[in-house]
């Protein structure tokens, strides 16, 4: 991956690297306790970071982030990036998403197999390590079960100006902890009823030091574990112990787990000291979220576009998800030029959507070829052409790459060229087909107008012109006669109808849901009343022969209107539809 532009989580890890904070690391191959790397040799990676997703949904925009963010710091300072599945809650996870997410992150270049390792992990393989963890902190005195109903907790647990009150159990003694956590784990009680808890402080000035729950009962079976287990882990206790079984040196999340890193330190602390965790232990740092404008960055909410039907799947073109921007033409190297363009901070911010799509279109300038198609198709005829004669054209396929070499178009007295480059009274400023006017035909000829056909309702049904002979591109005469028009067009007899998708926004406000200026105080607005109708609409477009022969997936520029993919799902050989990417210039709203 290319490495995120200068930042702060860089100048971190430059610090500890000149420190040599991890230098002394031991890494024996896999996730391991301190015993288990204690006989390692030291770890051949100068850092570990990794993205653990919990496998409950499929990838958005804004993991896109985080997973460029780890691979490329791995990448920059000849680390490793692990992928973890951070799969320790039994109800909401399913191996359909582990699999959309390893695509997912495959599609966006990144790898766990680096330097003969191969660094694909589950958080759920940890469970007897956090169970030992668990049993450790009871047997120190920094655990207890606590019997409390889940309402009386939450009433003692305090706010943010009262600290929280003991547990009446709080005081139990280490035998009576730890036998109730074996029957806890054998199953004897029902969910809900005991949970352990971390002895902390019930004064602390952060909530989340007021002993936190650490596991739950759960009689629920696990899609890797199935029914082994019926007690699991909280999210804030498990996370740490995967870090640094992995000796992760910098565990990178966003910033609403801030709160969090005390607990975070807390515990690796402990479980250190009992010399269950090697030292150096992991760092939590946190950076801002991604948020951009017209689209939706919640797992939840994507989750409510697709149950609801408001989209066709997860892989829908429209959807701001991994899936979705792949069928919908989005590039992976047009995600790291924009990782790269928003870098890395601290500051929440919403970036505009544009900034997006400019990467895109900047990736895409470069690496697309070019070809013609005719949205909106109007016959064209050249009267003074002999009928039945073809001839070759012959057009680049990438104005910037030479290289690419040139296909050849055929050329005939009847053409589709695209409706709006005829005014039957122009505009003023207007340059292209109108009675009298010149205009070329791009990689053809310069024809002249002469008038129109129309229908009994006064439409527009065919054009007609004459071609001057002479003016040929790419023969000595093309520029015999000087014209400020240009148009694409194709040739009615050879040109491929095919299905189009024009995609537009998701949303038709930058912020779905938000409240608006001038709304009453008691407006409370739904994201999905922001839904943008017209983001989905499907033509008959006339394109270029040549594009007949579309592979699934192979991306396009057409000419004057912008970049365009063969869908990977509704393609047939010989029959491609096409998805409108993005257009060429950002037309938003004009
Ligand atoms: P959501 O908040 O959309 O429900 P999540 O945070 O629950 O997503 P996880 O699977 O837990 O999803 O996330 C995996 C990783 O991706 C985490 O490290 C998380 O911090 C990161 N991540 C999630 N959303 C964003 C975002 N908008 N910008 C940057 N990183 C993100
Ligand atoms: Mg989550
Ligand atoms: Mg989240």
């Amino acid at each position: 991956p290319v490495a995120p532009a200068a930042n702060f989580i860089k100048n971190i890890v430059e610090a500890d690297l000149a420190a040599g904070k991890h230098a002394q690391r031991r890494w024996c191959g896999q996730p391991g306790t301190a015993a288990d790397h204690a006989a390692a040799p030291l770890d051949p990676a100068k850092i570990r970071t990794r993205f653990p997703p919990e496998p409950n949904g499929y990838l958005h925009f804004g993991h896109a982030k985080s997973i460029l963010l780890n691979f490329g710091l791995a990448e920059t300072y000849a680390g490793r990036c692990h992928l973890r599945f951070d799969d320790t809650n039994p109800e909401k996870e399913d191996q359909e998403y582990v699999n959309a997410i390893i695509d997912a992150v495959k599609w966006l270049g990144c790898d766990w197999q680096q330097q003969g390792e191969s660094n694909l992990y589950y958080a759920s393989n940890y469970f007897d390590w956090m169970l030992a963890c668990a049993e450790y902190l009871i047997s120190a005195g920094y655990a207890y079960v606590d019997s409390q109903s889940a309402e009386e907790m939450r009433a003692s647990r305090g706010t943010l100006t009262q600290p929280g009150k003991d547990s009446p159990f709080r005081t139990r003694s280490v035998a009576e902890n730890m036998d109730l956590f074996k029957r806890m784990q054998a199953g004897e009680f029902a969910d809900g009823t005991h949970i352990l808890r971390a002895k902390i402080d019930m004064a602390a000035a952060n909530i989340n030091l007021r002993d936190p729950a650490i596991y739950r009962i759960r009689h629920a079976t696990h899609h890797n574990t199935g029914d082994k287990y019926c007690v699991y882990p909280m999210y804030t206790f498990a996370h740490p112990i995967e870090d640094a079984l992995e000796c992760i040196t910098h565990s990178i999340c966003t910033l609403e787990f801030e709160d969090q890193r005390p607990f975070y330190d807390w515990l690796l602390e402990r479980l250190a000291e009992g010399g269950l965790l090697q030292r150096p232990l992991p760092q939590q740092i946190e950076f801002s979220r991604l948020n951009l404008t017209y689209v939706v960055l919640s797992k939840r909410k994507l989750i409510q576009l697709v149950d609801e039907k408001h989209v066709d799947g997860w892989d829908d073109p429209r959807m701001p998800t991994l899936v979705g921007a792949r069928r919908r033409g989005y590039s992976a190297e047009g995600f790291r030029l924009f990782a790269e363009r928003i870098g890395v901070s601290k500051n929440d911010s919403l970036i505009d959507y544009v900034l997006f799509e400019d990467a895109m279109r900047e990736v895409m300038n470069e690496s697309d070829q070019r070809r013609v198609a005719v949205l909106d198709p109007l016959k064209l005829i050249i009267d003074n052409y002999p009928e039945g004669q073809v001839e070759e054209c012959h057009a680049p396929n990438h104005p910037l790459h030479e290289e690419l070499g040139q296909r050849t178009m055929p050329f005939s007295r009847e053409l589709w060229i695209e409706g709006e480059d005829f005014q039957e009274v122009p505009q003023k400023g207007f340059r292209r087909l109108f009675p009298g006017n010149m205009a070329r035909l791009r990689y053809g000829y310069v024809v002249e107008c002469t008038g129109c056909d129309k229908d009994e309702n006064g439409k527009v049904i065919a054009v007609h012109c004459n071609y001057l002979p002479e003016t040929k591109s790419g023969t000595p005469g093309a520029d015999s006669v000087k014209v400020k028009g240009n148009l694409h067009w194709v040739s009615v007899a050879h040109a491929y109808p095919a299905e189009v998708r024009l995609y537009d926004r998701l949303f038709k406000v930058p912020a779905p849901g938000a409240r608006r200026e001038g709304d009453a105080p008691d407006i409370e607005r739904n994201f999905l009343d922001d839904l943008n109708p017209d983001a989905s609409r499907s033509i008959t477009a006339q394109l270029e022969p040549s594009l007949k022969e579309a592979r699934a997936e192979e991306r396009f520029q057409f000419e004057r209107h912008g970049y365009f993919v063969a869908d990977r799902v509704d393609s047939q050989p010989g029959a491609p539809v096409f998805n409108r990417t993005v257009t060429l210039k950002d037309s938003w709203g004009k």
